[in-house]
């Protein structure tokens, strides 16, 4: 089997947006945090709404403690599963103060031990905030990587894994946002938009959309 052109796909993603960016809006690692596990099964639109009036009162673990369970809950309850996330949101504050002088810790090990945080948040954390070459699989990330043909995986773990081991440790970093912007607005769910994508010569998917 012919080794897929990864360094070819990447360069072209990188040739269309050279410097990709978050869209969830944060001032800070621990806002940052705050904005992932707010998004989890939510889209980033309707975690800015909430977020731009959360941050103007919150910067830190102690201003979200401080907060307190019942206003962060109206602040954010246009969020979907808004209750558990905001328990978890001060239980994850009152940590961070105690083993962490009110820093996000930069390891994968210890964040996944903060309430609200499994291995997607964590490796978002890592790569937006510490520009650290991870890959954080989401629903995009899954979907587009099959299409492509850069993986064959049932799961997002076993995505992960096919990633890392194929897409070059110097790519990593921008390679996380390349693949969830392009899923989120080219490789589309239902009907992907191959009409106007700019890997399509690189792409394996058989039900291509090219009008
Ligand atoms: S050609 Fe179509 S299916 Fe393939 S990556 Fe592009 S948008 Fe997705």
């Amino acid at each position: 089997m012919k080794a897929y052109p990864i360094e070819e796909l990447l360069k072209r993603f990188q040739a269309k947006d050279p410097n990709p960016k978050t869209e969830l809006e944060y001032t800070n690692h621990y806002t940052l945090l705050i904005a992932v596990v707010l998004s989890a099964q939510a889209t980033d639109k309707s975690v800015n709404l909430a977020t731009r009036v959360l941050f103007q009162k919150v910067q830190t673990p102690q201003d979200m403690v401080e907060l307190g369970l019942d206003n962060l809950k109206e602040i954010i309850k246009s969020i979907g599963l808004y209750p558990t996330k905001a328990k978890n949101v001060i239980a994850l504050s009152q940590k961070l103060i105690e083993f962490y002088h009110g820093q996000v810790p930069e390891t994968l090990e210890q964040l996944v031990e903060l309430p609200g945080v499994g291995r997607k948040t964590a490796n978002v954390v890592l790569n937006v905030a510490f520009g650290k070459p991870t890959i954080a699989v989401d629903t995009h990330i899954h979907r587009v990587s099959n299409r492509l043909g850069l993986c064959i995986s049932k799961t997002p773990e076993e995505t992960e894994k096919k990633l890392l081991a194929l897409i070059p440790l110097s790519w990593l970093h921008h390679a996380h946002l390349w693949l969830v912007l392009h899923g989120r607005y080219i490789c589309k769910s239902r009907k992907p938009e191959c009409f106007h994508c700019p890997v399509v010569d690189l792409c394996g998917y058989k039900d291509k959309n090219i009008l």
